[in-house]
């Protein structure tokens, strides 16, 4: 985090201890107020946690449809070789320790009136409801390209199987063979997650199969950390001579794919270019996850509105969204978003159930992505709740805070984001998680 200041990191603890005088731990409610979290992933497992631990006396339940969940952060190091799904797999035993009721089901139905919830196998109650059920991909996006032939065209959008598919798709591949990402328009789960993806494939070929090539068609005109990206490629993978391993193609380049030919792997952009891939990755445009849309919590864009400060719903009292499938100003749909979120949610449950109002509110994002062995780039920000350019209240970005690595950077610095970044994983997987 190259341009984070002493005084931003100063001003970010400032917001995050003003919950903790709160002094939630040190109070009690009497009866056990009941607290549901759907989704046990980044949003989830963090509010979960952080319920318990603000007022440990709370009754808190985590329904989660898996027994296990996989990260979606450093699964492009799966891809890669670098790291194996187990290593990104997790269960729920440290939230179960941590006192909160862990129930392995899907939901299928909420009633906000009733405050009900409907599983698979049983029912619950509740006061007060946390949802994360991040995002789901729009199937109609691109033509020909649905949920049943996504085993064979993998999106690994979502971490687990969909992984799997992809990494054994790119062993397979003969030497000499074309690897195909396309990229969505925004919003959509992790902004620099396709340009890490293609950096560590390329990373992949250029170890193993070095007459490989790798394209990306892009459905923007630019991207995250581009700069930062294209600098590294041009370091590590011939990027702009005409041997580059890797190549980008984006709206200007007429490379928004709306069609896709699954049978020979060929995707057609709206320009009726069409490209032949031997190993295709469609990474098709999101929305918030179904169960969102079916409380009847998404607005006309396909994601939440949500209270800017403590994230309830728009839509129903006494649900608060966060993670993917909420609105965030220009908070990016990130595992770290998500994380800050799910506190800033705990919190202001507690503060609810008390009647205490919640003190203001910061938040923090940091993006690691890996563009190679030892070569790691950031951005950073820490976002408060505010005006946004269109004068409505939002979350935005404190002026000044943040930032994003700084171009000119020796080796030694590269090698220590990267290192950043795992720090960041553990750390994170570990608050989540136990
Ligand atoms: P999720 O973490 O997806 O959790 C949602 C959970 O809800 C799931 O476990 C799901 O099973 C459950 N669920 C949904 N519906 C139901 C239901 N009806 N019943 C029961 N359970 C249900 N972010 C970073 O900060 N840093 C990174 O480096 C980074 N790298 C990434 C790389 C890639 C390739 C990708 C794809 C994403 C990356 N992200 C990264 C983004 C990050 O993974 C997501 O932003 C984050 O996981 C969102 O958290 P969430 O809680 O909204 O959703």
């Amino acid at each position: 985090m190259a341009h984070l200041s002493r005084r931003h990191f100063l001003k970010m603890g400032a917001g995050l201890s003003a919950l903790g005088l709160m002094g939630f731990p040190l109070l009690s409610l009497g009866a056990a107020a009941k607290v549901v979290v759907i989704g046990g992933g980044s949003g989830g497992a963090t509010a979960a946690r952080y319920l318990k631990r603000y007022d440990p006396s709370l009754d808190v339940t985590l329904i989660e449809r898996n027994e296990t969940y996989c990260t979606c952060y450093m699964s492009n190091e799966v891809l890669s070789g670098d790291r194996t799904l187990e290593q990104i797999s997790f269960g729920y035993e440290g939230l179960k320790k941590a006192g909160i009721n862990v129930v392995i089901d899907e939901v299928t139905k909420v009633d906000p009136t009733a405050k009900k919830i409907t599983t698979a196998k049983g029912e619950f109650s509740y006061d007060k409801l946390i949802v994360s059920p991040g995002t789901d991909l729009k199937w109609d996006a691109i033509e020909g390209y649905t949920e049943e032939t996504a085993t064979e065209i993998p999106h690994a959008w979502k971490a687990g199987e969909q992984t799997k598919i992809l990494r054994a798709q790119l062993e397979a591949m003969n030497d000499g063979g074309v690897v195909v990402i396309t990229a969505p328009a925004n919003p959509f789960r992790c902004p620099p997650g396709p340009y890490e993806r293609a950096s560590l494939i390329a990373q992949y070929l250029k170890e193993k199969k070095t007459k490989s090539k790798l394209i990306i068609l892009d459905a923007k005109p630019n991207f995250a950390k581009q700069d930062l990206f294209m600098q590294g490629w041009e370091k590590l993978y011939g990027y702009k001579t005409d041997n580059s391993l890797i190549s980008w193609k984006g709206l200007e380049d007429q490379a928004n794919v709306t069609k896709v030919d699954v049978k020979t792997r060929t995707v057609t952009t709206d320009f009726g270019d069409t490209v032949k891939a031997d190993v295709l990755n469609i990474i098709p445009a999101q929305k918030a996850g179904k169960l969102a849309f079916d409380i009847g919590l998404t607005g006309d864009s396909g994601w939440c509105p949500v209270d800017f400060k403590t994230f309830e719903s728009a839509k129903h009292k006494d649900i608060y969204v966060i993670g993917d499938a909420c609105i965030a100003g220009a908070m990016p749909k990130s595992g770290y978003s998500a994380n800050s979120q799910g506190k800033t949610a705990a919190a202001a449950v507690v503060a609810s159930l008390r009647s205490i109002e919640l003190p203001e509110t910061s938040h923090i994002n940091t993006c690691y992505s890996l563009v190679g062995k030892n070569y790691g780039i950031s951005v950073a920000g820490i976002y408060k709740v505010g005006k946004g350019e269109d004068g409505k209240d939002s979350i935005v970005a404190i002026k000044d805070s943040g930032g994003v690595s700084a171009k000119e950077a020796d080796e030694a610095t590269r090698a220590a984001e990267a290192a950043y970044a795992h720090g960041w994983y553990k750390n994170i997987t570990t608050e989540m998680f136990g």
